[in-house]
């Protein structure tokens, strides 16, 4: 592992890691970084984990050897010696997850008072560079990073840090349910009216979807999982429609949705009907509660649709209180930094700004359920501190591996 950047990512303790999102991702970063002797500040915009606890009594994709790491059960067996660790082969739910792992590891010494909840990242910046000065890399690399933070009760303030390692999940993509995934008109208006949760998740309610006319967008693994739970809880002969809106078939399927497809296809249910279209043109309420729904299919001429909820799987961002994050890097994530510089995908162009996402990593995917990225996160997660370490061979994981192994 080679990466040859333009700047010099190498940060010597004491030094202090920002870390925005306190999900499973975040969480292990931040305990990697404590062991390395790094300060860290965790910002989370609601509480620790509270994906996998909405994710609720489905089990996830993998088992507890890939979904936790050395790392994470030494940190909680050190603060609580009572700790069994849970049998390796064994499938947590997301509950599970988060009551037995991630929480406990939220709440050991090493990380309770870094956590800030209910504080979300607004804003990231620089202290000294500005945004639009000519960018000299390694200048920029040796400035503090700013962060708002809007803390929900302790209101807005400043932290500092020497990087960020941004875990925000799902929540970073803003991908609309318009043609290409841009906005529909009145997407913006109708953003607190869209239902949340799937049938399967722990805050769904059913009476929302008892008897109702539902129409879902989008076709990511989370929309797969959400026509999966409704399958399962409205048979066809019941009254619950569902009208699910999707691009026409193509090269970029993902296989858990063909699959869903070609099973719905097959089996023809009474009460789901698939509505191909290239997007949503426009949304709108009408008076008596009800969307409105015009799409555009892919003859360029239009449909409309008259639905009683809506909901919007198209990875646009996970409600995050009202708070979206500016950053300098969020231009630049992407941009031609990673074949110009030989840079692995969680290196974005900000340097010192680190993107790392369950399924992000090294082209892993996130098709196969919950929890199935983590590894590749996890494996993320070693080579940010690598690199910033100045260590291509350091791995924590490996080490207390077999210092456990060995005592
Ligand atoms: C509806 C649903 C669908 C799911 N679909 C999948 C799936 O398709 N594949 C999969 O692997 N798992 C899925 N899961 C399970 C699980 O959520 C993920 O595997 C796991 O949570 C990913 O971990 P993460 O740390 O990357 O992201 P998350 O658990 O999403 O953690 C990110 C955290 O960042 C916080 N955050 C976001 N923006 C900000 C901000 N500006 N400031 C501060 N904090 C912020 C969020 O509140 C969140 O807690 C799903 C769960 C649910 C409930």
């Amino acid at each position: 592992m080679t990466f040859d950047l333009p700047w010099d990512p190498e940060m010597e303790s004491p030094a202090t890691v920002l870390i925005i999102g306190g999900g499973p991702v975040g969480i292990e970063a931040a305990i990697y970084a404590r062991f390395l002797g790094y300060f860290v500040s965790i910002f989370e915009s609601r509480r620790v984990g509270h994906r996998m606890l909405d994710w609720h009594d489905r089990p996830l994709a993998l088992p507890v050897s890939q979904v936790t790491t050395p790392l994470g059960h030494a940190a909680i067996a050190a603060q609580n010696p009572e700790y069994q660790r849970p049998d390796p082969n064994r499938i947590f739910t997301g509950r599970e997850y988060a009551e037995e792992y991630l929480i406990p590891l939220a709440k050991t010494d090493l990380l309770f008072d870094d956590i800030h909840f209910l504080s979300p990242v607004a804003d990231v910046s620089r202290i000294r560079t500005h945004r639009r000065d000519p960018i000299h890399l390694q200048d920029r690399c040796n400035d503090e990073f700013r962060v708002l933070v809007q803390g929900q009760h302790r209101g807005p303030w400043i932290a500092r840090g020497d990087c960020v390692i941004d875990c925000r999940g799902h929540s970073i993509e803003p991908i609309g349910m318009g043609p290409g995934g841009g906005l529909a008109i009145g997407e913006r208006d109708h953003e607190n009216d869209f239902l949340l949760h799937a049938p399967g998740d722990r805050k769904h309610e059913p009476k929302h979807l008892n008897g109702k006319h539902l129409g879902l967008i989008g076709q990511d693994a989370m929309a797969c999982q959400c026509v999966e739970d409704w399958l399962q809880r409205f048979p066809p002969e019941t009254e619950s429609r569902l009208t699910w809106m999707v691009r026409p078939r193509g090269p970029y399927d993902s296989h858990r949705y063909s699959k869903l497809r070609d099973s719905i296809e097959s089996t023809s249910p009474r009460n789901l009907v698939c509505l191909e279209t290239l997007g949503v043109e426009s949304l709108a309420r009408q008076e008596n509660g009800k969307f409105r729904w015009k799409l555009l299919k892919e003859d360029d001429s239009t449909v409309e649709l008259e639905t009683d909820l809506a909901m919007r799987r198209t990875g646009y961002r996970y409600r995050s209180i009202g708070c979206e994050l500016h950053s300098h890097a969020d231009h630049w994530v992407g941009a031609n930094a990673h074949s110009e510089w030989n840079a692995p995908t969680f290196v974005t162009a900000e340097p010192g700004y680190y993107v790392i996402r369950a399924g992000s990593v090294n082209g892993h995917s996130i098709e196969e359920g919950a929890g199935a990225g983590l590894p590749a996160a996890f494996e993320g997660i070693r080579q940010v501190f690598a690199m910033i370490g100045g260590r291509e061979d350091l791995d924590l994981y490996k080490i207390i591996q077999q210092q456990s192994g060995s005592s």
